[in-house]
């Protein structure tokens, strides 16, 4: 039976992120023996979340009643701008107080295999590329719409990153001048204004200027509840401003659209990401205004997808990193 068993080569995928941990062991048919979801200790700094990964490491091999010797490799998706060539978090606005912090050794010296770091929304993109809707694809952009707004460049059949591993920081073009002061310090990047922070920013300031709205009704009254989940319900219902707001996040996706599309020429988008399950009342105004700002030769050309991983995508494309990494 062992021979069966691991006549199909494995790797770890852990996807890192600013609030939960998700392990999971995975073969390279993109199937997952087993995974362990938790939350990330992030006021523990850094040993305390390499402890948790460790942990929650040792649970997944137990429940696939696998050994770590069984594994070719370990895949670590994490947020912020990292180093993959040295394994370093650089910085991470969703991992505060990081600073060149050496997680890929530091986790490889506790679980004594190979380990390799990628971006988050990188390993999301060869998730997809390997196992979803990029299957096939040679040429396209993954976008995840979410709280912020990241995504992964592949050309030709690679995730495109960089001179230094840090490319594909697609939230922060700046789409407005004179916009929003962003995260990362600069004013109006695409995030600023088209992510999910942006759209529920723009209704909370709205609702302290006493606009006409149900929306902080459906958030209970409590502002500080006032989520772009809380604005799609408002906007469900009819509210006229909820569905304006929705309305104008997605002009703002399809201007920055727009610009990867000309830039890129890419065959497909993938768009994933929690706020991209608003569906047409979100993606309808965003291709419109991507389509009357790009050249038609380069509209006829692309195609657009939604990401079929979901919250899996992360943790499979860190597991394939691994694989690619090690062979
Ligand atoms: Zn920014």
């Amino acid at each position: 039976m062992c021979a069966v068993k691991n006549a199909v080569k494995l790797a770890l995928g852990v996807d890192l992120g600013g609030t939960k941990i998700l392990t999971a062991i995975v073969n390279v048919r993109g199937e997952t023996l087993s995974r362990d979801y938790r939350a990330t200790p992030v006021q523990e700094g850094p040993d305390g979340v390499v402890k948790a990964i460790v942990d929650s490491v040792d649970v997944v091999l137990r429940q696939a009643g696998i050994a770590i010797t069984d594994i070719e490799a370990v895949g670590i998706g994490a947020p912020g701008i990292s180093n993959p060539g040295t394994g370093t978090i650089i910085t991470s606005p969703n991992l505060p107080g990081w600073h060149d912090v050496p997680l890929r050794d530091m986790v490889a010296g506790k679980l004594d295999i190979k380990c390799f770091l990628v971006n988050d929304a990188n390993a999301a993109a060869l998730g997809e590329m390997s196992f979803g809707a990029g299957r096939g694809a040679r040429n396209f952009i993954y976008v995840t719409l979410s709280t912020g707004i990241g995504g992964g460049i592949v050309v030709d059949g690679r995730v495109y990153s960089g001179s230094t591993g840090i490319a594909g920081e697609i939230g922060h073009m700046t789409i407005d001048d004179d916009g929003p002061l962003c995260n990362c310090g600069n004013k109006g990047c695409w995030e600023a204004l088209a992510s999910g922070r942006a759209l529920e920013k723009e209704a909370r300031r709205y609702i302290e200027e006493g606009a006409n709205t149900t929306i902080l009704a459906c958030a209970g009254g409590e502002l500080e509840k006032v989520t772009a989940r809380v604005i799609q319900v408002a906007a469900e219902q009819g509210d006229d401003l909820a569905q304006k707001l929705i309305a104008r996040t997605g002009y703002y996706i399809g201007v920055g659209l727009a610009n990867l599309i000309n830039i890129f020429n890419p065959e497909l988008i993938i768009i994933g990401g929690g706020l991209s399950n608003m569906g047409d009342m979100l993606l309808k105004p965003a291709l419109k205004e991507a389509a009357g700002r790009v050249y038609k030769a380069s509209w006829q050309a692309v195609r657009f997808a939604r990401a079929e991983l979901g919250a899996d995508s992360g943790v499979l494309g860190a597991a394939v990193f691994a694989f690619r990494e090690e062979s």
